[in-house]
Order: structure tokens, then sequence, then C-alpha cells
């Protein structure tokens, strides 16, 4: 049996994080539209991931004195990215490189900051590599990116993806974008990806002549070797940290407080989350799930390939609790990603505990 217990490690009161609504980190000026609080944890995640996304591309950051607006919230999409349909994008990049616009704190602020990133350093290269590298980036440890390789699906070709003009490239291209990318990345090492990515002559030059110089073959080896690939698809982010994976063992109860006050809580629009948690379950089992809070859900969620042999329909599906449910469900042996967030108005904190007890099938 394994007993957890996360004891909240905020002191400030509920009045400090419900401040003036902006909040600013060494490189970036927060604001969300929202009526919510800007959670304590938002700031410093979104720093980290800056600093992570800058030292990736190999780009450096603009000076302190310059931050970059991060505008959260529906309405922040709507008023920067008026180009696009709000309702279709989750976010956007203002073209001067001083502002960002998102819906989420979670993979699409990360995606806008690496367009921030990378126009802030130089003019924009095809679509394929920008939308394809912010796609990748927006996975961190905790909170992992997958990408599938095409094996052999009639995707379109890299050629194609570089031929379609940027007011038409459509979240459809993001998918192979991102794979192709992943795959280059996966294979040939990021190196050679950055020099590509980052080389000036791309923004104007034939890109699958640039392409050549830099791989030593052609775009269309390249094409054939990514639609061959038979590896595993590519996770960007580790699913589950370390210290916060958990294993099944007859029964799992862990508790804690959700607090927008909590330095590692984030959220600022839809909802706030706890940091990501992960459950083990050794082998296929039956099992009653309680999840107690005063509001909240709690999401049980398995993406990783695992194989538990024959097993029920129920087992291998997600689970969702609302605050104060309780299910018995069947559990395949796989390892889940276990997430607990709440949309509760104000983000007022709850006390919570999780009990997952194996139960006779
Ligand atoms: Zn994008």
């Amino acid at each position: 049996m394994a007993l957890v217990t996360i004891v909240s490690a905020a002191c400030p009161s509920p009045e400090d994080a419900n401040d003036d609504g902006i909040v600013e980190t060494s490189h970036l000026r927060i604001t969300t539209t929202e009526d919510e609080p800007i959670c304590k944890g938002t700031g410093p995640f979104l720093q980290r991931e800056l600093e992570r996304i800058s030292a990736t591309l190999e780009l450096p950051l603009w000076s302190p004195d310059d931050k970059l607006e991060v505008r959260l919230g529906f309405g922040a999409v709507e008023e920067l990215c008026s180009a696009h349909d709000p309702d279709v994008i989750n976010g956007c990049a203002d073209l001067d490189g001083k502002a960002i616009a998102s819906k989420g704190v979670l993979y699409s602020t990360p995606h806008e900051l690496a367009h921030a990133v990378r126009i802030w350093n130089g003019p924009l290269v095809p679509r394929m590599f920008e939308e394809g590298l912010a796609e990748i980036l927006s996975g961190s440890d905790g909170y992992p990116w997958y990408v599938q390789f095409p094996r052999g699906m009639g995707w379109p070709t890299p050629a194609e993806l570089l031929a379609v003009p940027p007011e038409e490239f459509d979240l459809t291209e993001y998918i192979p974008s991102q794979s192709f990318l992943s795959w280059l990345w996966l294979t040939y090492g990021r190196d050679q990806l950055m020099a590509l990515a980052n080389d000036p002559r791309l923004a104007d030059g034939d890109p699958a002549t640039l392409f050549e110089e830099h791989y030593g073959f052609s775009l269309a080896d390249a094409n054939q070797g990514w639609v061959d690939e038979d590896g595993p698809d590519p996770v960007w982010g580790a699913p589950c940290l370390p210290e916060q994976t958990f294993t099944l063992d007859g029964v799992f109860e862990i508790d804690g407080v959700l607090d927008c006050a909590d330095p590692e809580v984030i959220g600022a629009t839809i909802s706030m989350s706890a940091p990501p948690m992960c459950l083990v379950v050794p082998q296929n089992t039956r099992t009653r799930i309680t999840f107690e809070a005063d509001h909240g859900y709690l999401s049980i969620v398995e993406r990783e390939g695992c194989d538990p042999g024959p097993t029920s329909a129920e087992a291998t599906r997600d689970k969702f609790l609302d605050a104060g449910e309780t299910i018995e469900q069947d559990i395949a042996g796989c390892r889940y990603r276990m997430v607990l967030a709440s949309q509760e108005p104000g983000f007022p904190p709850t006390e919570w505990s999780i009990r997952i007890e194996e139960i006779a099938g």
C-alpha cells in the first residue's frame, strides 16, 4: 500500500493570487482576459518553458527590458489573432514579436512562445518548419506531446507541405509537419535541423535546394525515409516525472490541496491544474476509484504503447471522475497520466484525495 501526502507549500493568502491580473517574469508580462486569477505556478512555468525553447532552438532571448506580452484567454485570442477565426485556433504570435495570445497555458502557450523566439531572431521561414517546431516544442516533461509517423499512409510529402502558401497553411498540415521534423530531428540530430531552420536563406531561398545542401540528400529521399520509418512514434517531453509517479499495489492513496496560490499550480483561463502525476498499474485488475474534493475533476488517461494481454474494453478506456465521484472499473496493466484540475469559477482552493483500491473482479 502506498500512502502519499502532498503538503501545500503555499503561504500567501488567496488575495495575493488574485492581484491586479498582471504577472511579470524576467522575460514575460502575463495577463488574462478571463475572470480568473493567474495561478502562482503559471509565471515560473512559462519562464522555464521560454528558456527551454530558446535553448532548444539555439536562438537567444530578448533583453529583460523588452518583455514579451503573453495574453491569455479567449478574448485575448479574439483581439490579437483577428486574421483567424478565434473558434478554430488556440492562439497566435504577433508578427512584430512583441505579443502572443493563447486560450490555455499548457501546450498552446509554449507553442506560441516558440513562434515568438523565432520571430524575434529573424524572418519567418516556410510554415512546415515554423509550425512543426512549435508543435514539437509545445510538449515538455510532465506534459508530453505525442507525434505519429506516417507508416506508409498517404500523407502530404515535405515538398507538398513546403508548397502550401503561408495563408493557406492549415491545422491539417501541422500533423505531417511535426511528424517529418520529428523524424529529421531523431534520425539526424537536433543541431542539423536547427542549422537548416535557422539558415537565414530559408526565408526566401528554395527550401529543397537548401535542404539538400544541409543534409546531403534530397527532400524526396528524406520523404522516403520518413514514410518507411518503423521505429516507435516520438513523444516530446517525458510523460511521467519520476517523483510524481506512483505504483498501484493493493491500495493507492494520495491527498493534497489544489490551491491557485500554490507555486506548483498552473492556470489562468479555463482551469487550474495540479502538477501532473502518473500511476503504474502492474497488471490487469479491477478497481474502485474515489475522488474527493469540493470541486474539480480527475482524469486517468493512457496514451503510451502498452500490451496488457486479454482484457475488457472497459479496462483500456480513459477514466474521468468529478469531485465526489466513485467508480468501479477494470483497468489494464499500463502506465497512466493522472490529471487533477478544476474549472470552478474564481479557482477557490480545495482539499482533495484520491483512493484507488483493487477489488475482486
Ligand atoms: Zn503556430
